[in-house]
């Protein structure tokens, strides 16, 4: 199969990539003459592991290539994907479709052919239809399907993610449509993964409420743990407690500082807008967006309260800037809120994460940049680990406590365990762990 990829971002460059080395053709396009060039050099854009040999490999077996000119490679596809952004809207949180639909047109005047045009994007629901509307308005002779092919890959794991889905949704009606996109994705039968055929709209549905629910479970055992801090129970116990039970499973009940990132926070808020434009409120979904807002800036607190309520004229040493481990990505990252919560009291603030920290330069400009985690910590009155990247995972806890101004430790994702931390001479805290007794 001949693909078109537009959009070479996290998505696009993944998929784009995992397409390729299935043995199909493809081409992936950006309006970014940077992102582009440097691709053609032979460098990756973004921090993704594994991306590099994946990207390398292909391009040599001469099935992948890029451009920043759209008109062949969609002449040329049998299917075409949109993989561009949809952040939120400034001002009003909706999906921001400013970018899908001037890729649509563009796509629209090159189709020739019969062509299947996909949204892997996170659209909202009738997204499809205008996609469509807009590509019959600007080409009327196009023979054109428009299906939904939402994208759940996670940054970090995104080349398996993409290549052991747990499922791949496919929305649409059209036979022709069903078939080049089982085509596409017949590679992936070997690996079990279920192709799951819905209508258009159900597709576009699927994705949201998916990254809904995912929000809902890390935001309820965020508040568990507020609670287990409080009454002296373990979070960590509990989540494996009810975890157990296959109802519930065990993913996604790691007590933290509040989910961040490119999709959850905007695509929960993107849901509320959807849901508010039907006369439905989800308020559910309201409650989780609320709760995991405020969590973000009490984590500024928290760290406040374990220098004993007054940060002005201390230093935080910040391990983490990224959302998760594993990306650059600094999109919406808990880290943000939380730095700027921390000079607002009045500290100063140090940081090093192993591979965000160019990125995070922009969005946090006031802060000490470090080359590791024991020249962050020098002379810091309190230690803040925000990403539980592996290379904060053994810490010479010696070394770090020679280093501190102050032995204090702020634990954001619980590494640690509590006894080895005060063993070590740390004042320790953590979320929804009891002090040591
Ligand atoms: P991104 O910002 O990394 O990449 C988008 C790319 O599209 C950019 O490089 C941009 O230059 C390019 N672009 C914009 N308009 C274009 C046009 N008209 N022609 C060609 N290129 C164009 O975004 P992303 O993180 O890859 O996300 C893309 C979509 O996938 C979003 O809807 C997102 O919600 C969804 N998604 C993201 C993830 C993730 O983990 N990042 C996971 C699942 C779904």
């Amino acid at each position: 199969m001949r693909i078109a990829m537009i959009g070479t971002g996290y998505v696009g460059l993944v998929s784009g990539a995992c397409f390729a080395d299935f043995g199909h053709d493809v081409t992936c396009v950006d309006k970014d003459e940077k992102k582009i060039a440097a691709l053609h050099r032979g460098e990756i854009p973004i921090y993704e592991p594994g991306l590099d040999e994946l990207v390398a490999t292909n391009v040599k077996a001469k099935r992948l290539d890029f451009t920043t000119d759209l008109s062949k490679p969609v002449a040329d596809a049998d299917a075409v994907f949109i993989a561009v952004g949809t952040p939120s809207r400034r001002g009003d949180g909706h999906a921001d479709l400013s970018y899908v639909y001037a890729a649509a047109k563009e796509i629209a005047r090159s189709l020739s052919g019969f062509t299947v045009v996909v949204t892997k994007s996170t659209v909202p629901v009738g997204t499809g239809d205008e996609v469509e509307r807009i590509i019959r308005e600007t080409n009327p002779n196009a023979d054109v399907v428009v299906a939904s092919n939402p994208e759940f890959l996670r940054e970090g794991a995104a080349i398996r993610d993409f290549k052991f889905p747990d499922r791949v949704v496919v929305g649409t009606s059209d036979e022709r449509g069903r078939k080049v996109m089982g085509d596409i994705y017949r590679p992936l039968s070997l690996n079990q993964a279920p192709l799951m055929f819905t209508e258009r709209r159900t597709a576009e549905m699927i994705k949201y409420a998916a990254n809904a629910f995912l929000a809902t479970k890390i935001t309820f055992i965020n508040e568990i743990a507020d609670l287990s801090e409080k009454a002296g129970a373990n979070v960590q116990e509990v989540a494996r407690g009810i975890g157990l039970d296959n109802r519930i499973g065990t993913k996604f009940l790691h007590a933290g500082p509040g989910f961040g990132g490119s999709c959850f926070p905007k695509d929960t808020k993107a849901l509320i807008k959807i849901a508010q434009d039907y006369d439905v409120s989800l308020r559910i979904v309201e409650s989780v967006l609320a709760v995991n807002e405020n969590r973000k800036r009490a984590m500024a607190r928290k760290v406040s309260q374990a220098l004993g309520g007054n940060l002005r004229g201390k230093t935080v040493a910040v391990l983490g800037l990224t959302f998760k481990p594993d990306t650059d990505d600094m999109r919406d990252a808990p880290s943000i809120p939380l730095v700027t919560g921390l000079i607002d009291m009045g500290a100063k603030v140090k940081a090093f994460d192993p591979v965000g920290m160019e990125q995070a330069k922009s969005e946090l400009p006031d802060i000490t940049y470090c080359e590791d985690a024991y020249s962050c910590a020098q002379g810091a009155d309190a230690l803040v680990i925000v990403t539980e990247w592996v290379q904060f995972r053994a810490l010479d806890l010696d070394r770090l406590k020679t280093v501190m101004a102050q032995p204090v430790v702020v634990d954001l994702r619980n590494i640690y365990r509590p006894e080895e931390m005060e063993a070590a001479g740390f004042t320790y805290d953590s979320i929804g762990r009891p002090p040591v007794q």
